[in-house]
């Protein structure tokens, strides 16, 4: 029951740092991975204009397994799916290539080399075979995001330290969100061909952040490897198999399918396009989901290795095609027998998330609120919040860390919401209650969220040039500054 202090600035859209201030305050020192009990959550909550109920305890909150009691009987053990992370320049997205390249046969390997979110290779344990799904976008900013939409679809961890470099900030991070999860570690000590590497003295800096390695009597994995020279990938392999054995991990194939979205976009020739990894049942050609607000019927599945593909069983990640709308990673799917049950759902969820961004904006607004008047005594700062809406995450990325690079001495973007996809009648609903204004960048504008717009007199505006995007902002921030003395 205890919250990291991040996890607490992304309930209340706060930033770390005014926790941090609040905390302060209070006689505490925190840092962002420091965790707070739920009381103390709740008095800085209140600060920041929020109120708060702490629910009552849900026993196994939770679990990877998306599990009903009728599942039980018809349980079959799954292959582990697993998410690699560690400090930058560490070897994670060396590793992930490293394995996939040494571990997919050569034929299979035609559409592997595109980046579909997840991966699988086989692995010989004890004899069998058994296979390990990777997801294949490294780093627990991926692992966290999705776990702070209450998705969990990483069974194992593999941290991966250099042992030229050993524990740093990032490394120290992994491990704290990792075990907030409850979800076991796998240590990858990378870099061993390196001179000047030195795994025990990792080892000895692991265990100062409590993961003992197993040969020193402790219960952390911990494997020496070089993503470079391929050596000892196996070893890790069969200890991550061996660790998922302990877990126990299984589903029914034997129901429809549910689980979570781990990527989407929105695909020019395509249309939208997710990622879906199956976490219990089958999923299968034609069938109708729900995928978050959005509703579709599956016209394609396309596997990890390019294939298409009529049925993906538990733990394996498929993209699919025939969603009406472009989903959140992190999103929970279920398949319906039904196919109007399954519209009247959607439209359902659709008009939650809107009641509950509306909630999360008018919160928002508070907590800033306060911010800003506290800020104000020191010098007028206004704010520009913006939604960002783009053709596909790489985009939104880009604009992102391009609108951070404009000076903001006297005027503040803050981005509320962004995300691959078309501009929905929802942005607008957000964008409204926030005053914000809407960036679409190489996307359309729903029609009925064009009506919204109008109505609601919200600003949206769409651009296919970057610089062209950020000239406008930065013009519309200097606009918004007070006349100079
Ligand atoms: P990431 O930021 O954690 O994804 O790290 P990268 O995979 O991008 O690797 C960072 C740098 O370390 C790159 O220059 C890699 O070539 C190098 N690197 C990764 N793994 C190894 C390894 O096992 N041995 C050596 N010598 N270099 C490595």
């Amino acid at each position: 029951d205890n919250l990291a202090v991040w996890e607490l600035a992304e309930m209340l859209v706060a930033s770390e740092t005014e926790i941090i201030k609040n905390l302060f305050f209070k006689g505490i020192a925190a840092n962002i991975t420091q965790t707070l009990d739920m009381e103390t959550a709740r008095l800085v909550a209140e600060d920041l204009g929020v109120e708060v109920e702490i629910p009552e305890k849900k026993s196994g909150a939770e679990k990877t397994e998306m599990l009903d009691n009728e599942d039980l009987e018809n349980l079959q053990s799954r292959p582990p799916v697993v998410t690699i992370m560690g400090h930058v320049d560490h070897g994670k997205t060396s590793l992930l290539d490293s394995i996939r390249q040494t571990k997919v046969a050569e034929g299979e390997a035609g559409g592997i080399t595109q980046h579909t979110g997840a991966y699988h290779v086989d692995v010989e344990h004890e004899g069998e075979t058994k296979q390990v799904v990777f997801l294949d976008t490294p780093g627990h900013e991926a692992f966290t995001a999705m776990r702070a939409r209450g998705a969990k679809v990483t069974d194992i961890a593999v941290l991966v330290v250099a042992a030229d470099d050993g524990v740093q900030p990032q490394t120290q991070e992994a491990i704290s969100h990792a075990k907030a999860a409850g979800v076991p570690i796998v240590v990858a000590i990378n870099k061993i061909d390196k001179e000047g590497s030195n795994p025990d003295r990792v080892k000895q800096e692991l265990t100062e952040h409590g993961l003992v390695p197993e040969e020193w009597g402790g219960e952390t994995p911990m494997v020496g490897v070089s993503a470079i020279t391929g050596e000892n990938l196996d070893e890790l392999l069969e200890m991550i198999s061996l660790v998922a054995e302990l877990e126990e991990l299984s589903a029914n194939p034997d129901r429809l399918a549910r689980g979570t979205v781990i990527e989407a976009n929105l695909d020019r020739a395509r249309g939208p396009v997710a990622t879906l990894l199956v976490q219990n049942g089958t999923l299968r050609l034609g069938d109708v989901i729900v995928a978050g607000p959005c509703f579709g019927k599956i016209r394609a599945m396309i596997d990890d290795r390019g294939q298409r593909v009529e049925a993906a069983s538990p733990s394996f990640a498929v993209e699919i095609l025939g969603l009406s709308e472009v989903p959140s990673a992190g999103d929970e799917f279920d398949v319906y027998a039904d196919e109007r049950q399954a519209r009247a759902i959607a439209e359902e969820r659709s008009e939650q998330m809107r009641t509950s961004r509306l909630q999360r904006a008018a919160n928002s607004r508070r907590v800033t609120l306060s911010g800003v008047s506290e800020q104000a005594q020191e010098g007028e700062l206004k704010e520009l919040n913006l939604i960002i809406k783009a053709d596909v995450q790489g985009s939104v990325e880009a604009i992102q860390s391009s609108l951070a690079q404009l000076p903001q001495d006297e005027v503040q973007i803050r981005v509320l919401f962004a995300a691959p996809g078309e501009v929905t009648e929802t942005d607008v609903d957000l964008a409204a209650a926030s005053g914000a204004v809407i960036i679409g960048f190489n996307t359309t504008l729903a029609s009925n969220a064009k009506t919204a717009a109008d109505q609601e007199g919200v600003d949206v505006r769409e651009y296919d040039i970057i610089y062209k995007l950020l000239d406008e902002i930065q013009g519309a921030m200097e606009g918004l500054l007070d006349p100079e003395e």
